[in-house]
């Protein structure tokens, strides 16, 4: 069984057939799904889905490209909410594109980094172009740990991530050749810091071309991580599940 660690079930894109796609998945050995919001508007909806749908689990956070029409409530809709998620995420820091306001990214990431410690919840981490920034604001305010989705860093960053109880998501980047640096981690990194991932819609993995992606291709995902690490696509799902399981504490 696999768990895919980070889908964006909530988008639109899954409006005309979520029931579907959740029952291909599952038939094809994708047994749990972690739902990220991306801004306080799609909170309800992703809560709503996970109450819906079994082994659907709600992450609520605003993520650093949507921080730009964020405004403090939404943080205490976000604690208002914090007994009923299995994370808070999707948050983080995004500097790929320049100019837009890190001090307020930094601002809203740290803001629900404490909620997550108050909470004692886990973490989904969206970081690009911000691997050391999102380190020193994860030093500065503990949290128990979560999952640094699409990771992208280095083997040194990674190492710090695993030290402040991380694991490392990985998902269709890695099918793709050129996609070196990610092939290399994903091969050599620490079985056990491993969890596997699709960011559906986004990211689709080299086989589906350029078509939306869905958690009904984890299992081909899977096979790939298999093929890096020459184990049996089983001995993965297991790993990557327990990994799964025991830092997002699902049953
Ligand atoms: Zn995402």
């Amino acid at each position: 069984m696999l768990i895919d660690t980070h889908c964006h079930l909530d988008a639109a894109e899954f409006d005309s057939d979520r029931g579907e796609v959740i029952a291909r998945a599952r038939s094809a050995g994708v047994g749990a799904f972690v739902i990220p919001a991306v801004e306080r508007k799609a909170f309800e909806k992703v809560l709503s889905i996970c109450g819906e749908n079994l082994h659907c689990y709600p992450a609520l956070g605003i993520h650093p490209m949507y921080v730009g029409d964020a405004v403090p409530e939404d943080i205490e809709a976000l604690r208002s909410r914090a007994l009923e998620v299995a994370a808070v995420g999707e948050i983080g820091l995004d500097f790929f594109v320049e100019n837009y306001d890190r001090e307020r990214q930094i601002h809203f990431f740290e803001a629900q980094l404490k909620i997550a410690r108050e909470f004692d919840l886990p973490v989904l981490l969206h970081v690009r172009r911000a691997q050391d920034a999102v380190l020193a604001s994860l030093r500065k305010i503990r949290v128990k740990g979560g999952i640094a989705h699409a990771f992208n860093g280095s083997f040194q960053q990674a190492g710090e991530f695993i030290r402040l109880g991380f694991r490392l998501g990985f998902g269709g980047a890695m099918t793709f050749e050129r996609a070196t640096r990610i092939r290399a981690l994903a091969a050599d990194l620490p079985m056990e810091s491993i969890v596997l991932e699709t960011d559906s819609p986004d990211m689709p993995p080299s086989f589906i071309g350029k078509a939306r992606n869905s958690p009904e291709y984890l299992p081909e995902i899977a096979e790939v991580l298999a093929n890096f690490r020459k184990m049996t696509v089983n001995e993965v799902a297991m790993a990557t599940t327990a990994n799964a399981r025991e830092v997002l504490e699902l049953e």
